[in-house]
């Protein structure tokens, strides 16, 4: 892979060849998470935005010059990428704004976010099993751990080409998550414990069993799955970036990825300025929030507790913590902090003002642009974009919680026009 230059560790600036580690710096436990870093001139001479307009692929596929694999890699069939940014002049109208747009992407195979990364960890697992073909090493297991929606993407694409993989969740997450894992036929550990538990027990077990290792942040590809989704924001933009992104954070990676993703097109010249970054994070779930208001170092700071309604961004100790604090602090951007009856007030706003039916930690972007708007933080001509992660239908519990919270009722009516007149009547 000529067109990644070195993977360098965030915290002692270390530069490793791609092959030389795997995951992590070694000389920091499981901390030193690596970035990826590339040669920009080579990768410009491979694509370009004419080149793009020019091809019919639609999938993150589309980007595979800008991505961490081999020029002739053979990727999972799902079509992955290519979601919807909806311009919502309504949901604008509301707040006093005039250009936001909704990125869907609930709308992926798996529907969240996760299948931008999970996809990299299966064709990253699929070239190391070919590479070691030679030490009769053929199969091989992906495993991760998760609140859910990681899990039930690499699930996911993992059957797409049936290839083997272990899952760790805590026993707590959503059913529809716990199901998508058992109908894909992983196989799945549900951790008595929180997402932390289940992420600490994921790594001594892929070091025990010699399983590839998905976990977001340790596997330093996550974040490069996670940037597709800003080529294709400024793409469908025309190339002209935001200048405000709202995106929840959990782990921080997807929010790394996103600055990762705008730092690859600032460098290609492909866009000409870099978008503010805002950071949404849960009362019970805000490590990222506090770091940041208190200047607190990431790598010292003790894990919170975690709780939050939104359980796809329940971490006590995000992962991706150092890439997380940069998205923000190098954009000129903030942390917000809301609370989990916000978050469930924001299911039914954003699905009423846009069709788009998020899950909590989905919502939690737009509950994100609400605190800012009052916060004075945007301003009415900034062209903003919220970033739906996850879709609706993940958490119905906490979607049906959203809209009795709001006083949203279904009525109850016998099989005939007479008591539909009598319901009628009391609307
Ligand atoms: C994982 C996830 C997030 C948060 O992503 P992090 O990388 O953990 O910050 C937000 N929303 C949804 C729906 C997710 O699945
Ligand atoms: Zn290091």
């Amino acid at each position: 892979m000529e067109h990644v230059k070195f993977l360098k560790c965030l915290i002692c600036g270390k530069e490793y060849a791609s092959d030389e580690v795997e995951y992590v710096c070694p000389d920091h436990g499981n901390e030193g998470i690596l970035d990826v870093r590339y040669d920009y001139e080579l990768i410009g001479s491979r694509i370009s935005r004419e080149s793009l307009a020019q091809n019919p692929d639609t999938t993150v596929w589309r980007y595979k010059p800008l991505l961490p694999v081999q020029p002739d890699a053979a990727v999972p069939p799902l079509t992955i990428g290519g979601t919807p940014l909806y311009k919502a002049d309504r949901l604008a109208a509301e707040l006093g704004l005039k250009h936001v747009w909704v990125k869907d992407d609930g709308r992926l195979p798996t529907a969240s976010f996760k299948d931008r990364a999970s996809v990299m960890a299966v064709v990253k697992a699929q070239e190391k099993a070919q590479s070691s073909i030679v030490n009769r090493q053929s199969s091989i297991v992906i495993t991760t751990a998760s609140t859910g929606n990681a899990a039930a993407a690499l699930s996911g694409i993992c059957a797409s080409v049936k290839q083997p993989n272990v899952i760790f969740v805590p026993e707590k997450a959503p059913q529809a998550k716990i199901a998508q894992l058992l109908v894909f036929g992983s196989t799945v550990m549900l951790v008595k414990g929180t997402y932390d538990d289940a992420f600490e027990l994921c790594l001594q077990a892929a070091a025990e069993y010699g399983w590839y290792n998905r976990n977001t942040a340790f596997n330093p590809y996550m974040t490069e799955g996670k940037k597709t989704a800003v080529y294709e924001i400024c793409e469908q933009l025309g190339w002209h970036a935001p200048d405000a992104i709202f995106v929840s954070v959990g782990d921080g990676c997807i929010i790394g990825g996103l600055h990762k993703g705008l730092k690859d097109l600032l460098a290609l010249g492909w866009i000409d300025h870099m978008p503010r970054i805002y950071g949404v994070q849960a009362e019970g779930s805000a490590f990222m929030y506090e770091a940041w208001r208190d200047g607190e170092d990431v790598l010292t700071k003790a894990p919170v507790s975690g709780v939050t309604v939104a359980d796809s961004i329940s971490a006590g100790l995000p992962r991706d913590r150092i890439k997380a604090l940069a998205a923000v602090t190098e954009t000129n951007g903030a942390y917000i902090r809301v609370s989990d009856d916000e978050i469930l007030a924001s299911i039914p706003a954003l699905a009423r003002a846009t069709g788009v039916f998020a899950e909590p930690a989905g919502a939690a972007a737009h509950t994100g642009l609400l605190k800012a708007v009052e916060l004075g933080l945007v301003s009415a001509d900034d062209r903003i974009v919220i970033l739906n992660t996850g879709s609706g239908l993940k958490d119905v519990a906490g979607a049906m919680k959203s809209v009795e919270m709001v006083g949203t009722k279904a009525n109850r009516v016998e099989p005939n026009l007479a008591d539909l007149q009598r319901v009628m009547a009391t609307l």
